[in-house]
């Protein structure tokens, strides 16, 4: 025993001592101290209200007739079936090589587009040899700079889409038509692309490691859906089955907006808060943190602070058409990481947890929630794609750099 015991005594004294030596003599030696390393992000904004605000759901990925692929699927038949199950917002994402960058002589020019009731983006789907991704804008601008830009180095790019002053998203990031750009030109991330949520793994994996360098990268929705229900049978296409199991909302992106506008959407679309669900009637995740645990919620998702180095209380809420007897499954990732998985039944399920972000350096928390398949009568195939899968958060984040 006392052997053992001296051992151990011995041991530990000759490794702090080793690792004294080691440090200060590394650091002699090379003279090396990282700049990039992390330290205390001070001056970031303060926190938008939480209840000053509106829910708004819609699609970021639509192609009209204006693109040349899509069957039985005009401006105006978008938008009707739009307004009929509830979509606040919408983007008809049309290819712009189909028009040689041309989209405000073609989608924006066509005489259909416009609603009173659906918010209408001005966009397009960046179609380009490296790749797609969608440009999303309040207001139009001027799409044909950015096509011509598309096969320019990318810090090129970069400073033409800052004059547009657009929001730009990598499309289907993985795969063929990957988005072949780099990550500090975009805003956010398609992380879910039609019905079938199960090929969006990669897409994921994508953001996780986007997010876990550094990249504040909203996660968003789009149902690339190209056909429309034929308006009598002898016009349908091989593709129209498509219309009944992958179509407007499939899925569908959430936003908290500030306001019922299309700048607002777009503001909220960039600032992350943001979730997405299966269909326009599934279930909405909320995912909020009190940071002193004085059981009233300081931040959302999307939202970004100084870690104080105290733990803090997270809660994750279902909200909407829930089944009151089913179990949900929340799985929390943590840098990217499996965390914890809970389970919540009831008509408005809540999770909470705990957990302190480091004091120096990032951290961020998502959730995804799994579940019933809520019915979608007007796309009844979609609910077989989509699975157990409800819906997804975006991100808390702590310690994020805004200058990054
Ligand atoms: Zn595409
Ligand atoms: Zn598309």
């Amino acid at each position: 025993m006392m052997f053992r015991n001296n051992s151990i005594l011995t041991g530990m004294a000759y490794t702090g001592v080793l690792m004294g030596c080691i440090s200060s003599a590394a650091l002699a030696q090379s003279g090396h101290s990282n700049p990039w390393a992390p330290t205390v992000i001070n001056m970031l904004p303060p926190v938008a209200s939480l209840t000053t605000g509106v829910w708004l759901k819609g699609d970021l990925h639509l192609h009209s007739r204006h693109s040349k692929e899509s069957s039985n699927n005009p401006v105006a038949k978008i938008i009707a079936f739009s307004r009929s199950v509830g979509i606040d917002y919408i983007c008809i994402t049309d290819h712009d090589n189909h028009v040689e960058g041309d989209v405000a002589n073609n989608t924006w020019a066509d005489p259909e587009f416009r609603s009173d009731s659906v918010l209408l983006l001005y966009g397009a789907e960046w179609t380009t040899t490296r790749g797609h991704g969608n440009a999303f804008s309040a207001k139009p601008y001027d799409h044909q700079r950015l096509y011509d830009v598309r096969d320019q180095r990318d810090v090129v790019i970069g400073a033409v889409k800052k004059q547009l002053g657009i929001h730009l998203s990598a499309n289907h990031p993985s795969g063929k038509d990957h988005f072949g750009y780099s990550y500090d030109i975009i805003e956010s991330i398609e992380v879910w692309n039609s019905a079938i949520w199960s090929k969006n793994e990669n897409a994921i994996m994508i953001w996780d490691d986007m997010l876990s360098s550094g990249r504040k990268l909203t996660g968003r929705g789009g149902s690339d859906a190209h056909h429309g229900t034929p308006d009598t049978p002898d016009k349908a296409t091989k593709n129209s089955v498509q219309a009944k199991a992958n179509y407007v909302g499939t899925p569908t992106t959430w936003v908290f907006a500030t306001a019922r506008t299309p700048q607002a959407v777009v503001d909220a679309l960039t600032n992350g808060r943001v979730a997405v669900s299966a269909n326009p009637y599934a279930p909405r995740v909320e995912f909020y943190a009190d940071l002193d645990q004085d059981g009233k919620m300081d931040m959302m998702m999307g939202d970004n602070v100084r870690s104080t180095g105290k733990a803090v209380k997270f809660r994750v809420q279902v909200t909407g058409n829930t089944v009151p007897d089913a179990s949900y499954t929340i799985s929390v990732v943590k840098n990217g990481n499996k965390f914890d998985s809970l389970h919540v039944t009831g008509k408005t399920p809540v999770a909470e947890f705990t957990d302190t972000p480091a004091a120096l350096g990032r951290t961020y928390y998502r959730v995804t929630v799994e579940g019933p398949a809520t019915p979608y009568p007007q796309v009844p195939g979609s609910m077989a794609l989509s699975g157990n899968m409800v819906g997804l958060s975006n991100p808390i984040y702590f310690n994020f750099d805004p200058n990054f």
